[in-house]
């Protein structure tokens, strides 16, 4: 066992402090993991202020994590001591279930084991997340990282890249896709991205016109204000595909209205509260409301690889350990460009 530098919540209601967390040494299929940089994704923020309930305490957390391997298991295959390594939102699973067969494991009918907030599979040792300075997961749970992109830049595809990567795919967005990403923070920067790479034809939804720029850059062929009802009303019926990415409370039935036949609106974004929908919304064009939690193992690697040979990463404001409450407080008014990621030096000192 080894202790080591963290920030945690202690409460839902005080700012993130100064903690120490046990590692343990590392098992027959562990590495551990050095942790170099780790990304602030609004999940955190929703956990650590208990908005979603549940929420445990102490937490550290953090589920954008990239760092160097330091010590490796003797049965450990994939790594060796100086690789780079990624840990996303989950760090063990049943394995054994339909849906860890299937490659899904973030949907384990026995309970994920997630990255922070929750508990090793035992259901009794907590785990803690990536604002800390080192880790420790089976390297079945661990993904490799090309040493092609920029670093920083990578932290944010382990959560924010395959929330975004893991839709797209699955409902086939390519060429001849008209696709709306619908707020454009650390997820929607990435699904602009991605829809881009996969030929579709991307417009962003945003509270801000002072976005468009940036997300022109990234890809996206229009822009739309949604307090502008006339440019709004323009796009009625016009989207096959809108990925939602909000975290706050909005009204469902007015976005819904922007597709058209057999369009599908997937929400990543998870406000804590419900959101009523009208039948109506969604028969009229034969639409349908969905939803999709970040990836499995298997994708994520895959996304991963796809970044490093389209040479994508998010773009990040590099802040040191000790801004986090700050941080926080700047992604509530949706002030960030376009995901905080933490330098991990700032904790070894
Ligand atoms: P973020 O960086 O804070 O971005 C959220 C964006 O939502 C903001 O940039 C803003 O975009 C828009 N927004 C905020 N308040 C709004 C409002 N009242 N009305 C309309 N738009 C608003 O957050 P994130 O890290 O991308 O996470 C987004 C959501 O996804 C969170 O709820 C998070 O918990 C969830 N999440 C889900 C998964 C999953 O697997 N499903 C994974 C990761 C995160 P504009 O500035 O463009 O208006
Ligand atoms: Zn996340
Ligand atoms: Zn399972």
């Amino acid at each position: 066992m080894k202790h080591v530098h963290a920030f945690a919540a202690f409460s839902a209601t005080t700012p993130l402090a100064p903690h120490t967390i046990p590692r343990r040494q590392p098992g027959h299929h562990d590495v551990e993991i050095d942790i170099l940089f780790s990304g602030v994704c609004h999940s955190d923020i929703h956990q650590a202020r208990n908005e979603w309930g549940g929420s445990t305490f102490p937490m550290v957390p953090g589920h954008e994590i990239v760092g160097r391997v330091t010590r490796v298991g003797d049965h450990v295959k994939k790594f060796k001591v100086g690789d780079l390594a990624g840990v996303g939102c989950f760090v063990d699973s049943c394995r054994t279930c339909y849906n860890c067969t299937s490659g899904e494991e973030q949907f384990c009918d026995n309970g994920t084991a997630w990255t922070y907030n929750g508990t090793e599979m035992d259901r009794v040792t907590p785990t803690y997340g990536g604002y800390s300075t080192l880790i420790v997961v089976d390297e079945q749970y661990t993904l490799k990282v090309s040493n092609t992109l920029s670093l920083p830049g990578v932290a944010p595809l382990l959560c924010a890249g395959i929330t975004t990567y893991s839709p797209l795919r699955h409902w086939k967005v390519g060429p001849g896709s008209r696709v709306a990403v619908f707020g454009m923070g650390g997820l929607g920067h990435m699904g602009v991205k991605f829809a881009h790479a996969f030929g579709a034809e991307v417009t962003v939804l945003s509270t801000s016109r002072s976005k468009e720029a940036d997300a022109r850059r990234m890809g996206a062929h229009d822009f739309v204000v949604i307090s502008d009802e006339t440019e709004m009303k323009k796009r009625h019926k016009y989207f096959d595909f809108i990925l939602n990415t909000v975290s706050a409370h909005h009204d469902y039935n007015h976005y819904l209205a922007l597709l058209r036949l057999n369009g599908t609106m997937t929400l990543v974004g998870i406000p804590p509260e419900a959101i009523p929908v009208k039948a109506n919304a969604l028969i009229g064009q034969r639409r349908s409301l969905a939803g999709s939690l970040i990836g499995g193992i298997r994708e994520t690697q895959e996304m991963l690889d796809f970044c490093a040979e389209k040479g994508i990463v998010s773009d990040v404001e590099v802040i040191p350990m000790q801004q986090i409450n700050e941080a926080y407080d700047r992604m509530i008014r949706a002030d960030v460009r376009y995901r905080f990621v933490i330098d991990m030096a700032s904790l070894k000192g």
